[in-house]
């Protein structure tokens, strides 16, 4: 068995720029599909697709990395027909870089049972009730074939309402997970990232980014922090967050798990997507974002804007002729109308959640591309501020 103890990875991952007022950083994390920006927005593209787009109209709004799940392409169409066609990236033709959540959230919300022994975990499909064990194990042979450029450890998730001692033993069986599965990927994949003399990165393999779990208790997310960061991984997620917890709380659990993380690696933090929310978490340091959100709330009608959100259902943007946010350089901000936007929706035209979708994933990459400039500018907070004071 491989002995992970002495291996020692190069995180592909140039930190360029540091706030000197906070936490907040700039980026670039080199894959074998080439390179993401950071702070990062991930679109998430669960059933091998962002809902209602195409690859080109990714490549068009500037999206580095998006976000697929180990769990939906496991139970449909299988990792086996994705080895068979080439993997993920061929099969949905997405040149950019993927990461893939190990399927530990999916498992614990999705699932009609779930049963955690010391081997794995035990689920029956949300599909049609067969049974499944993912392992750890198990869980880095799915990603390898998928394919994707960023691999997740299996973890456990719990209720946001769990106690502490809940929240630990969950932790402990994570820890543990997360040592099985950095066993199992130095197994597999040899290292053989170098550095080149401008400081850039060659990656010719698949990352491994451990997830750092502990619920809303500070002393559990500190524990967890430090354990990743002996690992020898990649880069971190931080899971079990933004799942009815208070800010207050998702900001002292940052405060108690990201000071331990060492800075030489990326930070992400899992499943997080308004404006306020992400703009906060960068302030404490983190790197890279993903969630459903902008494209769920497109399908209602509702578009992201530097003047907050927008809601193309109401009766005063049926005669609007302006553009749904006349600072965005998105195609549909370019070409149409309010007005025509609010008829596409009102006549249940599939044409408007692509639009509205193609908007706001626009908008958060934009904003993503003006932190970075804020963050190299050392104007970060003011940008903040003012992002908070109009976004409502
Ligand atoms: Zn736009």
């Amino acid at each position: 068995m491989t002995n992970i103890e002495n291996i020692k990875v190069i995180p592909p991952f140039k930190l360029k720029a540091k706030d000197p007022k906070c936490s907040a950083r700039t980026g670039v994390l080199y894959t074998k599909h080439g390179i993401v920006k950071t702070p990062v927005f991930m679109p998430v593209a669960t059933q091998a697709c962002v809902k209602a787009l195409t690859e080109k109209d990714l490549e068009d709004i500037k999206v580095e990395c998006i976000l697929s799940n180990t769990y939906h392409l496991y139970l449909r169409p299988g990792t086996e027909l994705l080895e068979k066609m080439g993997g993920l990236h061929n099969f949905m033709r997405w040149n950019g870089s993927i990461l893939t959540d190990s399927g530990g959230f999916q498992v614990h919300s999705l699932s009609h049972l779930r049963k955690i022994t010391k081997e794995g975990v035990w689920f029956k499909s949300h599909h049609d009730g067969s049974k499944h064990f993912f392992t750890p194990e198990k869980v880095i042979e799915y990603e390898s074939k998928i394919g994707s450029d960023i691999w997740t450890c299996l973890d456990v998730l719990i209720p946001s309402t769990a106690n502490e001692r809940e929240a630990k033993k969950a932790l402990e069986i994570t820890k543990r997970w997360a040592k099985r599965a950095a066993t199992k990927y130095h197994s597999m994949v040899n290292q053989g990232i170098k550095q080149n003399a401008d400081g850039s990165f060659e990656v010719p393999h698949s990352l491994l980014f451990g997830i750092v779990q502990g619920s809303i208790f500070p002393k559990l997310r500190e524990d967890a922090a430090k354990t990743m960061a002996t690992l020898p991984l990649h880069g971190f997620c931080i899971g079990g967050l933004s799942v009815g917890e208070t800010r207050a709380e998702m900001n002292l659990a940052l405060e108690h798990c990201i000071p331990h993380l060492p800075e030489e690696k990326p930070r992400y933090l899992m499943g997080l997507g308004t404006p306020q929310e992400i703009l906060d978490c960068i302030s404490h340091g983190v790197d890279m974002f993903d969630c459903v959100w902008p494209t769920r709330v497109a399908r209602n009608g509702q578009a992201m804007t530097s003047n907050g959100r927008l809601n193309i259902k109401n009766a005063e943007f049926r005669t609007q002729d302006k553009p749904l946010d006349d600072k965005c350089d998105c195609f549909v901000c370019k070409n149409y109308s309010r007005a025509y936007l609010s008829h596409l929706f009102r006549s249940g035209e599939l044409t408007s959640h692509r639009l509205i979708s193609i908007h706001n994933i626009r908008f958060l990459t934009h904003m993503m591309e003006q932190v970075r400039e804020h963050i190299e500018a050392g104007t970060f907070l003011e940008y903040k501020a003012e992002m908070e004071k109009n976004y409502k």
